[in-house]
């Protein structure tokens, strides 16, 4: 531990929590790598500790352009924040690791001098017809650890020939590796089951495997939190840490996330990129308490919670092993939760870039907010506004027969259309509110002994053109008299 990690906790005898998020450039923030990222910033707060992000770009052939800009875009819009990163710097910098690359150099000399990993000079050629074999025999593919032996002259003379090589952990041939991780407790490993892996690849660059843990170890990472298909991995890891001689960090496998069919989550079932869901109208808060319980519970049945309460209450204990189901009726049934949260206003400024530029320009804004208000309850996303509110906006088409009640002739719907419109144009503009409407129209009915059905139902028509909409007088109060009036007039005419 480093005098800055000890200075930084005041108890003294504890190291300070230090946690990271370690993705790949990739472009896109997949659902389930933002799973990891909240896991791991909630358990980092919850700890007082620091959370920290590092660029795993040693693979350089995933690599795209402008990915750190882009992940540190949407996490910012999310509401994750760093303590250290590439953005941010930090006392345990640079936090790209091809920016890294002569400190991997001198930690595998380390090894080489120790004999804990050797130079494999082996060919593709070699290796791919190794791995024929090895499958035609149904063997697992494994290196022949070829080169594991090679003397120190041997190993000179291949250099001097110029040849390429790639350099590999000497791993034990025999016995059982126990490694500890904090959800499922102690996992064995058998070592004959363990290839001899590779550290640096034949230009140089460090695998995943082996920058990461040289990074999580200079870093002080005290939790490392990741998806449980990195499990195979972690012996290799820990194997890793005692060739060094050193301290692994506590490791946390996070369950899996499978679609409602028990399959991995994939592009072709629906969308997987927490952007998808951003452009569509998904809040940041929904979106956070919906994946918080993707592997996750709290006490008791909770299951509203801001990040806030979050950042309070996540905890290791509540983190199960057994894989998380997502649900994608649920993401909306959140959505449109945190959505009524919103006050007229605020929605309205969420969902305006979802509207038509145009049209917004010929409705003030008390109008607007009319209009929002009518959308509010069946909205799932912000992007329904355009849908929940098209009718609103403009006149809407549909065919004379949609405005026919039941076994109503279509002059009785004609003539019952015309008395209501007498009886609308009869109620005065300040009156022109829902209440006050639905009172008239009500009593209206009542007295004269009418049918609300028959009435209803065609002004509703009338005025929405759909089959299912909000009812009859929100939408005349929402229009006002004058749209509403016009659009009786053109349900007449029909
Ligand atoms: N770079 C790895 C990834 O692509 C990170 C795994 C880890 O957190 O150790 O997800």
């Amino acid at each position: 531990m480093s005098i800055l990690n000890i200075l930084k906790d005041k108890t003294l005898n504890k190291p300070r929590p230090r946690l990271r998020f370690a993705p790949s450039p990739t472009g896109f923030l997949h659902l389930g790598n933002f799973r990891t990222v909240l896991f791991g910033y909630l358990l980092a707060k919850s700890l007082k500790g620091d959370f920290i992000l590092r660029l795993e770009d040693t693979d350089q052939k995933r690599e795209v352009e402008g990915a750190l800009d882009k992940l540190v875009e949407i996490l910012n819009w999310i509401g994750i924040n760093f303590d250290e990163g590439p953005h941010l710097g930090g006392p345990y910098g640079p936090y790209i690791q091809t920016q890294r690359l002569d400190i991997y150099n001198k930690h595998i000399n380390l090894l080489l001098e120790q004999g804990k990993a050797y130079r494999c000079f082996c060919s593709e050629e070699r290796l791919s017809q190794m791995r024929a074999t090895q499958e035609a025999n149904k063997q697992a593919p494994r290196y022949d650890r070829a080169c594991r032996h090679l003397s120190t002259e041997e190993v000179k003379q291949k250099i001097a020939n110029g040849e390429k090589y790639v350099i590999r952990q000497a791993m034990p041939l025999e016995g059982e590796i126990i490694v500890h991780d904090e959800i499922r407790g102690d996992i064995k490993f058998k070592a004959t089951d363990l290839d001899d892996q590779v550290l640096i690849k034949s230009n140089g660059v460090p695998t995943y495997q082996f920058a990461s843990v040289v990074d999580d170890h200079l870093m002080e990472i005290t939790h490392v939190t990741r998806g449980d298909e990195w499990l195979p991995s972690f012996p290799k890891n820990i194997l890793l840490y005692q060739a060094f001689n050193w301290i692994p960090p506590k490791f946390i496998h996070l369950p899996l996330i499978l679609n409602k069919e028990g399959g991995k989550l994939s592009k072709r079932q629906g969308d997987v990129f927490v952007e998808q869901y951003r452009d569509k109208g998904y809040l940041s808060a929904a979106i956070i308490n919906f994946c918080a319980l993707l592997g996750w519970h709290g006490q008791g049945d909770q299951e509203i919670y801001s990040l806030l309460e979050l950042e309070k209450d996540f905890s290791l204990e509540g983190i199960g092993a057994s894989p998380a189901i997502f649900d994608a009726e649920k993401l909306d049934y959140y959505n449109g939760l945190y959505l009524r949260r919103l006050s007229d206003e605020d929605l309205l400024k969420a969902a305006r870039p979802y509207l038509d530029q145009e049209l917004l320009t010929k409705y003030d804004e008390k109008q607007l907010l009319n209009f929002i208000s009518l959308a509010k309850d069946r909205m799932k996303k912000l992007s329904d506004i355009t849908e929940l509110t098209g009718f609103l906006f403009s006149l809407p088409e549909y065919s004379k027969d949609l405005l026919i009640w039941k076994d109503l002739t279509e002059e009785r719907v004609k003539e019952n259309l015309k008395l209501l419109k007498e009886k609308l144009e009869s109620i005065n503009e300040q009156n022109w509110n829902k209440e006050y409407l639905e009172e008239n129209i009500m009593n209206w009915l009542k007295e004269s002994g009418k049918k609300n059905g028959d009435f209803l139902w065609p002004m509703r028509v009338a005025l929405s053109g759909l089959k299912n909409s909000p009812g009859p007088f929100e939408i005349a109060a929402a229009l006002r008299k004058g749209n509403s009036l016009e659009r009786m007039e053109i349900a007449i005419d029909k």
